[in-house]
């Protein structure tokens, strides 16, 4: 079986038919999901969707560094953690991290100070709670590494979206990091250069559905039954079995979240 750990399951492009997504991936092998929170409504929708399906999806919350210009409010994120009914649903906190991606001349995350401190708070509560974090990082990585030494104790975690240079993958593995492939393995080129690189023992599947469809389905939305064509284009890029790739990162996967 695989594990998609990353999926927005909870984002509204899965409305009209969210059961029959579910059921499709099982159907390709893809039994469990973790889904993340990335604001206020998508946190309450990732929980609703854990607990209606237990053992199946798993939920992240969290801010994402695009909420950082809105001020979010963490003690929102302390009360979900703190409700019993919601401790077993979820297993990390997340996604968070930087963006300092330009879009139109500006940093559409806002300022980097502001994003920092987002990170910190998130940072803390997953210490706090003894959670793994979903980190997101898009052209930060230097300031993100930073951030990770400042904070009392380095919590478990991945870099989702793996999108760092080889110094980056170092440094990810010297903090015990796993990295999260998408589907864009199967057009990039700057990812078909790393992921020979990457050591099994740090490797998860990730689809970001709705985003980042693999080929042959570019263009259409990405749903988490695309899973076994990542996989695919790992073992073919690390010259691997397609099983080995499949049961090492059901086993990472297992490993990080605890599920
Ligand atoms: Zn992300």
């Amino acid at each position: 079986m695989f594990i998609d750990t990353h999926t927005q399951l909870n984002f509204s492009d899965f409305d009209t038919d969210r059961e029959m997504v579910i059921g499709n991936a099982k159907k390709a092998g893809v039994k469990q999901f973790v889904v993340p929170g990335v604001d206020h409504n998508s946190c309450r929708t990732a929980l609703h969707l854990a607990s209606v399906h237990p053992g199946v999806i798993f939920a992240g919350v969290g801010y994402h560094p695009y909420e950082a210009p809105h001020n979010p409010d963490i003690s929102y994120l302390e009360s979900l953690l703190t409700d019993e009914q919601n401790k077993k649903l979820i297993v990390a906190i997340g996604e968070c991290g930087l963006d300092y991606h330009e879009y139109k001349g500006e940093v559409a995350a806002g300022r980097k100070d502001v994003q920092h401190r987002l990170l910190e708070e998130q940072l803390k509560l997953a210490l706090t709670h003894n959670l793994p974090v979903i980190l997101h990082c898009r052209d930060a990585f230097e300031d993100l590494f930073t951030i990770l030494h400042t904070v009392p104790n380095i919590p478990r975690g991945v870099l989702h979206c793996f999108s760092g240079g080889l110094q980056d993958l170092r440094s990810s593995q010297e903090l015990g990091f796993y990295v999260g492939i998408d589907g864009n393995v199967t057009y990039s080129k700057q990812l078909a250069m790393i992921v020979p690189h990457i050591p099994l023992s740090m490797l998860v599947l990730e689809t970001d559905a709705p985003y980042l469809t693999p080929v042959p389905h570019r263009g259409e939305r990405n749903e988490p039954k695309y899973i076994p064509l990542i996989a695919q284009k790992l073992a073919e890029l690390q010259q691997k079995p397609v099983q080995e790739i499949m049961e090492a990162t059901t086993t990472n996967a297992k490993a990080l979240f605890g599920i």
